[in-house]
């Protein structure tokens, strides 16, 4: 079989880092290219400490892809960014596969339709660690019987977007099972505006940022005399590359866009 040639997007980040790791390791994948906003026409050796040092920089996605063959589109940048590269990608015929998180609906709406006008691929993963996958489904799960539901997602305070793209997966998941209903007292005011968090349908989403965290979710279903607690943790950004791999592996296999590696989890 051929190799999956890839691009990857924010190779000086914590997460692109790992991926251009992963990349390096990996039997089956080939790192073609790398984009950077501040490197163009070096060479990835001179930008950092990094395994397959004469893989070229580029800052224009359009020059990189008329430059390299590419099949896959790996991003782990910023919205903004993010979003030019999926599109670019998918107007070359090449699969983005979406790590970045804060898109919005929109946007989601525009790659769906690009990648359905171009026949190909494109997975959008909010959390990329098979563990936060479960924990969704679990929540999911626990829906059915736990009417009253918060989330708090707690991540490292360089994290640009709050909530996480995953405790709005989350709710997204648990609200196919839950009627949309207000929690709380009826009567509860705020005397600290946002005590109570974000709301989607009802549900509360309190997101904590502090140094020294990664990435870590708690569900927390209440009910009558009982409370069920479902949490994740992600201690290091490693446990996100499995996920990365498989998105990978798979975009290349499916002619549509997925949003949420749980969609493409047996
Ligand atoms: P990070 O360490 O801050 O890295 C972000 C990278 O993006 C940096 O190399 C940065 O380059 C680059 N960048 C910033 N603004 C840019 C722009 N306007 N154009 C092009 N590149 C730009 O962040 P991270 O922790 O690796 O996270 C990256 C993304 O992945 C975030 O959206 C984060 O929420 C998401 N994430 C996803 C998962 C998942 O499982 N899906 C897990 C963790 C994180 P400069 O140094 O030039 O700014």
């Amino acid at each position: 079989m051929e190799n999956i040639r890839m691009v990857i997007a924010g190779p000086r980040g914590r997460m692109g880092s790992e991926a251009v790791k992963l990349a390096a390791e990996t039997n089956g994948f080939e790192l073609v290219a790398v984009l950077d906003r501040k490197n163009d026409g070096r060479k990835l050796g001179e930008i950092g400490h990094f395994p397959l040092p004469e893989v070229p920089v580029y800052s224009d996605i359009e020059e990189c892809l008329q430059s390299v063959k590419a099949d896959v589109l790996v991003d782990l940048t910023v919205p903004e960014a993010g979003m030019h590269h999926a599109r670019t990608a998918l107007v070359h015929n090449v699969r983005p596969v979406i790590g970045t998180t804060g898109f919005s609906t929109e946007d989601l709406e525009e790659l769906k339709e690009l990648s359905a006008e171009k026949g190909i691929g494109c997975i959008i993963a909010p959390n990329f660690a098979i563990g936060a996958i479960l924990m969704m489904k679990f929540a999911k799960m626990a829906a059915k019987y736990f009417e009253n539901v918060e989330i708090i997602e707690m991540h490292h305070d360089k994290k640009l977007d709050a909530p996480s793209g995953t405790a709005i997966k989350t709710a997204q998941l648990i609200s196919e099972e839950r009627e949309a209903r207000k929690q709380g007292h009826p009567d509860e005011k705020e005397t600290l505006p946002g005590a109570r968090g974000a709301d989607i349908e009802g549900m509360k989403i309190h997101s904590v940022r502090l140094p020294g965290l990664i990435a870590h979710q708690e569900v927390l279903f209440g009910s009558d005399g009982q409370t069920l607690k479902i949490r994740h943790d992600s201690y290091t950004r490693a446990s996100f590359m499995s996920g990365v791999k498989t998105a990978v592996e798979t975009v290349m296999k499916i002619d549509s866009f997925v949003y949420g590696l749980e969609n493409i989890m047996e």
